[in-house]
């Protein structure tokens, strides 16, 4: 076998790093995709399903809704530039959880934006030191005005967490209304102050906006009539587990018993699963 030099077994040292390297570097996130609602209102769905972005174009700049993950950041960045070339100058939060917010300190960095959103999402991010809280707080409701287009916060009391936000752009007659509304949920965040006691009531505060386009938290933006499907279902599923309850059936046990039969809109996954213990733990209704 021929010796190796030292220059030739360096080289091949780099060259095997390189592709330790590489198969150790985690995926660059894949492509957007970008759906146009309107001249101004874009949606950013991402392949691997983490928070949809809300891209609002007003003549004074941008105002995004919901942030994915840091790693999201460039590629967010990136699809707002081919919509336009105003700056991002405001960041809204649907809630607190990471697939929603962990681009939210980057995005503010990079951009200058400030970050808007419920009190209790700021809180929740506090007490767990995640980067970027809202620097903006609202309680029940508050309005934001930027380049003659009014958006409107809303909280519809504690139901996916204790900080939900939905966001309503008159304008475009429509909504964001982060993980209130989520087809393979919803997940009810108990250590987060959610309540599947409120969660129904939340939703159906949403069609007192009467949007005609719904933009959820995941997947693609839906018609009211949907969210209507999506609400029977929720309440149906709701019921469900309230009877399980006052059946005696214990906690433990939920999870094996539990039946989706009819459940088309929500409720069969096991973002429920998750969920369904902790309605065991809630006050009784
Ligand atoms: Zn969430």
């Amino acid at each position: 076998m021929r010796r190796l030099r030292p220059f030739a077994l360096a080289c091949a040292l780099c060259a095997l790093a390189a592709v330790w390297l590489t198969a150790q570097a985690p995926a660059p996130p894949k492509p957007l995709e970008v759906v146009r609602l309107s001249a101004n209102l874009h949606v950013l769905i991402d392949p691997e399903d983490n928070g949809n972005v809300a891209v609002y174009v007003t003549p004074e700049g941008v105002v995004l809704i919901d942030a994915k993950f840091e790693r999201h950041v460039p590629q967010v960045l990136d699809a707002v530039a081919r919509i336009t070339p105003r700056p991002v100058r405001y960041l809204l939060s649907t809630h607190h959880h990471d697939d929603h917010t962990g681009g939210n300190a980057a995005l503010r960095a990079r951009t200058g934006a400030r970050i808007l959103g419920h009190a209790s999402a700021a809180r929740l991010m506090r007490e767990r030191n995640m980067p970027g809280p809202p620097e903006v707080t609202f309680h029940d409701r508050m309005s934001l005005h930027l380049g003659g287009r009014a958006i409107e916060a809303y909280h519809f009391g504690p139901a996916h967490t204790a900080g939900d936000a939905v966001y309503f752009l008159p304008a475009e007659n429509a909504v964001h209304v982060g993980d209130l509304v989520e087809l393979a949920g919803p997940y009810i965040d108990h250590k987060a102050g959610g309540s599947g006691a409120r969660f129904a009531q939340a939703v159906e505060e949403v069609f007192t906006l009467n949007a005609a386009t719904w933009i959820p938290g995941h997947g693609k933006p839906l018609t009211p009539e949907t969210g209507k499907l999506f609400l029977a279902d929720l309440k149906t599923a709701l019921a469900r587990a309230q009877a399980m309850r006052t059946q005696g059936v214990k906690k433990e046990d939920a999870m094996a018993q539990w039946n989706n039969e009819g459940l088309r809109y929500c409720c069969r996954t096991n973002i429920w699963k998750r969920s369904l213990a902790g309605l065991w733990d809630e006050p009784a209704r």
